[in-house]
């Protein structure tokens, strides 16, 4: 029990980050706050079809957190609470946006602490700015070359632009 007073609080903030947006940046900056280290960590979800890899996410997340110094970037294909023990974290941090965010998450949640009940999952309202914003609208905005510049950080709207270079033609 001391042991663990004394350790360094350590927090995991899992995701797809496919790309990270301006909602997650929001939850890292607030999150790095409150503990010693923050892991942002990108599930490597085998059964999802991503935009950018796993590399290239990572590679964009340490761009927009390199002036958060307490914040890591890895991935992960492990079950969570596995690569919770392996990094010695306890805390796993998620975002709250709506009510259907609240249902998924708490059966998330309960899951991992069925699992391994020393793992506890806080869980960070959004900003009410964001609130609307996941990264499904930003590729959906992006595929028609809408302007995402307002919803992502500038290093992932230039890493858009390579993604989608061509304007659709016709109907
Ligand atoms: P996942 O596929 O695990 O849901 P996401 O990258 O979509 O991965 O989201 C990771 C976490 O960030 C989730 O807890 C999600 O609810 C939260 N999140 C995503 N967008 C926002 C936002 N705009 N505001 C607050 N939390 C968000």
């Amino acid at each position: 029990m001391n042991e663990r007073r004394n350790s360094p609080r350590i927090a995991v903030y899992p995701g797809s980050f496919d790309p990270v947006t301006k909602g997650h940046m929001d939850i890292i900056q607030r999150a790095s706050r409150q503990f010693d280290k923050l892991i942002v960590a990108v599930l490597n979800n085998l059964s999802k079809k991503p935009l950018f890899t796993v590399e290239e996410r990572k590679l964009l997340l340490a761009e927009v957190t390199a002036h958060l110094p307490n914040v890591e970037v890895d991935s992960f294909r492990d079950l969570l609470v596995n690569y919770m023990d392996y990094k010695q974290a306890h805390v796993i941090v998620r975002g709250i946006r709506s009510v259907t965010d609240f249902e998924y998450e708490l059966q998330l949640a309960s899951t991992n602490h069925k699992l391994n009940s020393e793992v506890e999952t806080i869980f960070m309202m959004t900003n009410p700015k964001y609130s609307y914003l996941s990264s499904s609208v930003v590729k959906e905005i992006a595929s028609f070359h809408g302007d995402v510049s307002d919803l992502v950080p500038p290093e992932v709207d230039r890493a858009m632009r390579k993604k989608f270079p061509d304007k659709p033609s016709g109907d």
